[in-house]
């Protein structure tokens, strides 16, 4: 009879020993572990030049590249990151321990798409992304953006619940050392008490966009807050590009109201120019306008302001994410068929997201009918060598299913200076 609790006792020792033996070889590999998990791309066109794309690959980048003027090719979504290991850009804690799993993983994956590996991350970043554009046979100019830390309404910096830090200078720095490749948006918080004096700062140095992510930042751009910002932002000229719809890249639970759409109006009243990130392609948010505020689809809410003729010239949608798996087929098909939209469209890659495979399904697209097999094949190959061509490709290719409408040339080129001295 006590045979049995021993034989048992032995196993969970065995299984605990197993487990912690798992830890640890998933600690050792755990570069090659995000690698499997987000299934990043190798970026061939940086690391194995001499590979080069086949004779089919390349006549697609060519089709895509058909019909665009290189002069107006601008990538207005690029994010720098760094770890401080090599500038004075600065990541939470949080998301560089491996207790907190979730954030741990996020980082993780964003690092190994970026292509941070070896020697100093920051600059291993910069280096492997301007490799990526010069790869490119037309190579767009990248708008990098700058992120700020979150503030109170009391003016104080909210370092803890921050989630990284780029600041402006780190982005002037890199766009003056490679001019022919990178543009600068700085970002500034509004409850700053140096906010319109840094505004007016970057300015001079030829900003002429900022980034804003309302619920990582604790920006609400219905607080009178904003009002003087507002203000000078229109004055000087300085769009905002803001981050509309839910937020999963960073971690923005508690103020995912704050990237409603509707809220755009606060600065588009004031005549600022605004620049919605993603078309706002993700969640839902409350419709400010029914008294009944009912959960309202993002991308509605935001097709709702494109069509209101007031904000004609001032409000953009920027469609960086929308071929992303969790985008379609809604939000990529009505996008696509809505050319009277086009001309207010701009094009952005959200860099280092097309990095991260995981979030892309070549397959998918093709099973809904916006790509042919073909097309499909030839786009993972390139996914391979670039995803930041990738990207474009992929934009350029994709049609509406049955009606067959692509995203016009002109969603492609700039239609509004973002950087000027
Ligand atoms: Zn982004």
């Amino acid at each position: 009879m006590e045979e049995r609790p021993r034989k048992w006792r032995r196993w969970v020792r065995r299984g605990a020993v197993g487990l912690a033996l798992l830890v640890v070889v998933l600690v050792l590999a755990r570069g090659a572990l995000i690698d499997w998990i987000a299934g990043y791309s190798v970026h061939r066109a940086v690391h194995a030049p001499e590979e080069g794309l086949s004779a089919e690959a390349q006549a697609l980048v060519e089709r895509c590249l058909a019909g665009l003027d290189p002069a107006l090719l601008i990538d207005h979504h690029a994010h720098l990151a760094g770890t401080g290991e090599g500038s004075d850009c600065w990541v939470n804690p949080r998301l560089r321990s491996p207790r907190h799993l979730r954030d741990w993983l996020r980082f993780q994956t964003y690092r190994s798409a970026a292509g941070m590996e070896g020697g100093d991350p920051d600059i291993v970043f910069v280096d492997n992304l301007a490799g990526l554009l010069r790869a490119e046979p037309r190579p767009p100019r990248a708008l990098l953006l700058a992120f700020d830390y979150r503030y109170g309404l009391d003016g104080a910096r909210i370092e803890e619940r921050s989630e990284f830090y780029v600041p402006n200078d780190y982005v002037l720095g890199i766009r003056d050392a490679h001019p022919d490749l990178f543009l600068a948006a700085a970002s500034i918080h509004p409850y700053r008490s140096d906010a319109i004096e840094e505004l007016e700062r970057v300015h001079a140095a030829g900003v002429r966009v900022l980034k804003w992510l309302p619920s990582a930042q604790g920006i609400d751009m219905a607080s009178p807050r904003c009002g003087p910002f507002f203000e000078a932002c229109a004055r000087l000229e300085v769009a905002l590009l803001v981050h509309a719809g839910a937020e999963l890249a960073v971690d923005a639970a508690e103020d995912q109201g704050l990237g409603n759409p509707l809220l755009l109006r606060h600065p588009l009243r004031a005549g600022v120019r605004v620049i919605a990130a993603h078309c706002a392609s993700l969640g839902e948010d409350e419709d400010l306008d029914d008294p009944g505020r009912p959960l309202t689809s993002s991308f509605d809410l935001f097709v709702r302001l494109l069509e209101e003729p007031e904000w004609e010239g001032l409000l953009y949608g920027e469609i960086s994410t929308v071929t992303q798996r969790n985008r379609f087929p809604l939000v990529l098909a009505e996008l696509l068929r809505r050319q009277d939209l086009h001309a207010r469209l701009i094009n952005g890659s959200d860099w280092p997201l097309p990095g991260v495979n995981l979030l892309y399904s070549t397959r998918a697209l093709q099973r809904g009918g916006f790509l042919s097999e073909d097309e499909r094949t030839l786009l993972n190959e390139v996914y391979q060598w670039n995803p930041l061509l990738f990207d474009l490709c992929l934009k350029r290719t994709v049609r509406a299913p049955e009606s067959g409408e692509r995203f016009l040339d002109e969603v492609f080129h700039a239609k509004f200076a973002v950087e000027g001295i």
